[in-house]
């Protein structure tokens, strides 16, 4: 078993309250758990030190949204406003290669781990083929990242002349079998990749939206994420509404939580009582 001692960090400790106490510290991994926190930890035989002094410790950040496919896009959209972002960053998506995300999915993956993110949902509206997702999900099996890739129904281009065409059926036939496949056989990367669902696709039919959950649930996702926006110009849909209301899904069968102030995620409960 490979042990670890990072020694005399500045540890992020969580007290019984939740809060953070800053203390110096040392700290022994042993395998994949931390089994011991204190001062001058003695080891001997095959550990491998790491001189912490000067630098925090911490537990590895969580990033509960992100569509990694578009790191290429970096520093392009920070002056534009929504709706001129959709055309030039969203829909952007439709000229990437699935060898572009690779690149994108694994660029993302490894800054976010420099940063000290170790954990990324990715809301992955790149799907424009099969080959776009198994890219995808090469490149952050081989990253080292935890993540929910987020298996995306989105809106694609279809053609940009000599006008814009958008393709009328955001769930083509190959989509559901893939994500079946995909679902079913997570996870990846030695388990730190999973299937999820990014859905913003409110407006299909009911029975669409009611079968697709039900079969997702069914392959074994247990995260589905969203966008959501209270504002002048998106908040014309009343998403918590619909999902109680309209979308038979019930909160009562999800957690569901605000993530950030624009973004929703929910999980599958495990419960035996199913409503849909
Ligand atoms: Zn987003």
């Amino acid at each position: 078993m490979s042990s670890l001692l990072l020694q005399g960090g500045t540890l992020l400790l969580h007290d019984e309250n939740d809060h953070v106490i800053p203390t110096i510290s040392d700290l022994l991994i042993e395998g994949n758990k931390i089994v011991k926190i204190e001062s001058n930890i003695k080891v001997a035989g095959d550990v491998r030190l790491i001189d912490c002094r000067g630098k925090i410790v911490s537990p590895g950040f969580i990033d509960t949204h992100r569509h990694m496919w578009q790191t290429q896009l970096k520093g392009r959209h920070a002056n534009e406003t929504l709706f001129e972002y959709l055309p030039t960053g969203n829909m952007a998506a439709s000229l990437y290669s699935p060898q572009d995300v690779f690149w994108g999915q694994l660029g993302a993956a490894l800054e976010s781990l420099d940063a000290g993110t170790t954990t990324v949902v990715d809301h992955a509206h790149m799907n424009y083929s099969p080959e776009h997702n198994v890219s995808a999900l090469s490149a952050l099996a081989a990253s080292g990242i935890r993540s929910i890739f987020g298996y995306c129904a989105h809106t694609r281009v279809k053609a940009w002349s000599p006008e814009l065409q958008i393709e009328p059926d955001t769930i083509p036939e190959w989509f559901l079998k893939q994500l079946e496949e995909l679902a079913t056989k997570q996870p990846y990367g030695n388990g730190r990749v999973e299937i999820g669902l990014a859905w913003d696709n409110w407006y299909l039919p009911k029975e669409v939206v009611q079968k697709l959950f039900k079969d997702a649930r069914s392959w074994g996702i247990k995260l589905v994420t969203c966008h959501f926006v209270k504002g002048p110009t998106l908040s014309i849909y009343p998403l918590l509404s619909e999902i109680d209301d309209r979308l038979f899904l019930c909160r009562s069968a999800f957690r569901l939580g605000f993530v950030r102030p624009r973004y929703l995620t929910f999980s599958f409960r495990k419960s035996r009582e199913r409503r849909y």
